[in-house]
């Protein structure tokens, strides 16, 4: 089986020049899952595909460079001349859905929930896409976040949402054909607020460590070097390093 997974969102924390906020759709088994809708990247989805075509939306948690564009895909699909009576299929971190649902109260007639079929996700949780696999674990980050497996018949993809490590990170990447890493920061560790994101060098520790041996690092921060990121996390990463940019695709196929 093929796995497609197209950047549509790779700027950490707020936009960059022509960098939309975290976004990344997922196309394994005819089905087409959006992880995160940060700024912009709906923007960038619509592409690739309608709202209205997506088989579900995965929120890793409530920060809004990940979830903020709910709102537009809140309008997009209610005003969808040919909406059908379904509801989006939304697996959410705790706290996000509570945060959407405040910002449009007493805007609309129509509610949050007449449009998304929100369900919480949470560690240990596994949702099943049609023939896609979906596992996730808990993060290290100051609000409820998850880390997402997507596994799909000998192909496995993991996305770190905003995480500052942790077992938790490297267990749910165990082996995995690609991992999506953020690496908000350069340089030290010690020298960033602890329990928040990774440096380059951290993202690279984590794939070493799960036996990782194609690495995309993505969430880099507006302010940071992206070739200074490539180059830390090159001197510790074993295996195939990449830096994620908006609109790049990576096929990940099966290992012979
Ligand atoms: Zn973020
Ligand atoms: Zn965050």
């Amino acid at each position: 089986m093929v796995l497609d997974l197209t950047v549509l969102g790779c700027a950490g924390s707020h936009t960059g020049v022509g960098r939309m906020c975290s976004g990344y759709l997922i196309e394994a088994a005819g089905k087409r899952i959006l992880l995160d809708a940060g700024n912009g990247s709906t923007g960038n989805l619509q592409r690739e595909c309608r709202v209205r075509d997506l088989d579900a939306i995965v929120i890793s948690h409530r920060h809004v460079d990940h979830c903020i564009d709910l709102i537009g895909c809140y309008y997009n699909l209610r005003f969808d001349p040919e909406r059908s009576g379904r509801r989006m299929p939304l697996y959410a971190a705790a706290e996000v859905h509570e945060l959407l649902t405040g910002l449009l109260s007493g805007d609309s007639p129509m509610s949050f929930d007449d449009v998304f079929e929100h369900h919480e996700v949470g560690h240990g949780d596994h949702v099943q896409i049609g023939e896609v696999s979906l596992r996730f674990a808990r993060s290290v980050h100051p609000v409820p976040t998850v880390s997402t497996r997507i596994e799909v018949e000998g192909v496995t993809v993991v996305y770190s949402g905003d995480s500052a490590g942790g077992p938790d990170l490297i267990e749910i990447a165990r082996d995995a054909d690609l991992l999506l890493c953020e690496a908000t920061w350069t340089g030290d560790a010690a020298d960033h607020p602890p329990d928040l994101h990774l440096t380059a060098a951290g993202a690279a520790e984590v794939a070493n460590e799960a036996g990782v041996q194609r690495l995309v690092l993505t969430h880099i921060a507006g302010a940071t070097d992206r070739e200074l990121v490539a180059a830390e996390a090159s001197g510790v990463f074993n295996g195939f390093l990449e830096i994620a940019d908006d609109l790049v695709r990576y096929r990940v196929e099966p290992r012979r």
